[in-house]
């Protein structure tokens, strides 16, 4: 039923002349997860990937997640489970082939490594070989996505999609506009990202956007109490989610999502705005990393994995 309600949504969409063939780059973590619920919504999606083995790991991750999606929607009903995730799937292609990969493309989301010269690069030949009628969208966490558009020709069809992850799971969508994003841009990315089921917030151009914005420095003053000595791990955890009835401690949430992440963030920010108090890396988390304490993913953070 909520499969057949998202098609009607964006069948009627298509009438409206919007999104109906999404491109792909990158189809890692977050690349995988939003080429899915683009599908799941009716979209046909193709996957822009480095390799083979880069498609097969894209396959994989959405067999998965589509599995326990379908399992949800049709417990009862193992027929109608096959037959979403075979309807699904059946609007997903991969390929290796950027020209082809945007041949009829109404909207292109970005989802490689969060490295400046590679997103230039790829925009750069995206924007040659796709259409006029084509929007860009990147789904950077902490570049600018101005500076990341600065390459291509089209800039009022260019804008941030950043999703949150896991992309099915997670219901936010900040829908960025710079000030060459035109207005009929973001109201076609605003209606894409309701029509695929997301709750769209909008935010300038701004480091981190919203979320990231407020999270990042909190999450390093609760890394810097801890190098300070002002209250253990546990306490600084313990409290937060006591006193604040947020669902994990920051220095967990740190561990979860990867010190690294966190430090390459800082660094960038600081390095455009030196004098941002807010933006300053923090010293113990730059020491935990080069000694490969990058959190649950390296089995040690702030905390102890190996143990669990
Ligand atoms: P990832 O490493 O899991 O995936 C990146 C993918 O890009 C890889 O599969 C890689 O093969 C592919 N790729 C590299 N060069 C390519 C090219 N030239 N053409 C096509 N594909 C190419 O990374 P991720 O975690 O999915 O992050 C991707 C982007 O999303 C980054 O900009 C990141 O900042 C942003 N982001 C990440 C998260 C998160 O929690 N991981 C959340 C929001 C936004």
């Amino acid at each position: 039923m909520a499969t057949r309600a998202l098609l009607i949504q964006s069948r009627r969409h298509f009438s409206n002349g919007a999104i109906q063939n999404v491109t792909m780059v990158g189809g890692g973590l977050m690349g995988s997860g939003i080429a899915q619920v683009a599908a799941q919504a009716g979209n046909n999606v193709t996957i822009l990937e480095v390799g083979q083995e880069q498609l097969k790991n894209a396959q994989n991750i959405i067999g998965q997640s589509l599995g326990r999606v379908a399992k949800r929607l049709h417990k009862d009903d193992p027929n109608a489970a096959n037959k979403f995730i075979e309807e699904t799937t059946s609007r997903i292609q991969g390929v290796t082939d950027l020209a082809r990969s945007v041949e009829n493309s109404d909207l292109v989301v970005e989802a490689v490594v969060e490295n400046m010269e590679l997103k230039h690069k790829i925009f750069k030949e995206l924007d040659e070989a796709a259409p006029q009628k084509t929007l860009f969208a990147s789904n950077t966490s902490s570049l600018s996505i101005a500076e990341i558009g600065s390459v291509v020709q089209r800039k009022d069809r260019f804008g941030g999609l950043h999703f949150f992850n896991p992309v099915p799971v997670m219901r936010l969508l900040e829908v960025i506009r710079t000030p060459d994003t035109s207005e009929q841009t973001h109201q076609t990315l605003m209606r894409w990202g309701k029509s695929i089921g997301k709750t769209c917030v909008t935010c300038k151009d701004t480091p981190g956007f919203i979320v990231n914005r407020l999270l990042v420095p909190y999450l390093a003053e609760a890394a810097r109490m801890l190098e300070r000595g002002d209250a253990t791990a546990e306490d600084i955890d313990t409290a937060m989610k006591l006193g604040a009835g947020h669902p994990m401690g920051p220095l967990e949430l740190l561990d979860y999502t990867g010190l690294d992440t966190g430090v390459f963030i800082m660094e960038g920010w600081h390095r455009k705005y030196p004098d941002n108090p807010l933006f300053k890396p923090v010293e113990l988390q730059k020491k935990l990393v080069a000694q490969g304490r990058l959190g649950r993913k390296s089995g040690r953070g702030f905390y102890d994995y190996r143990k669990l």
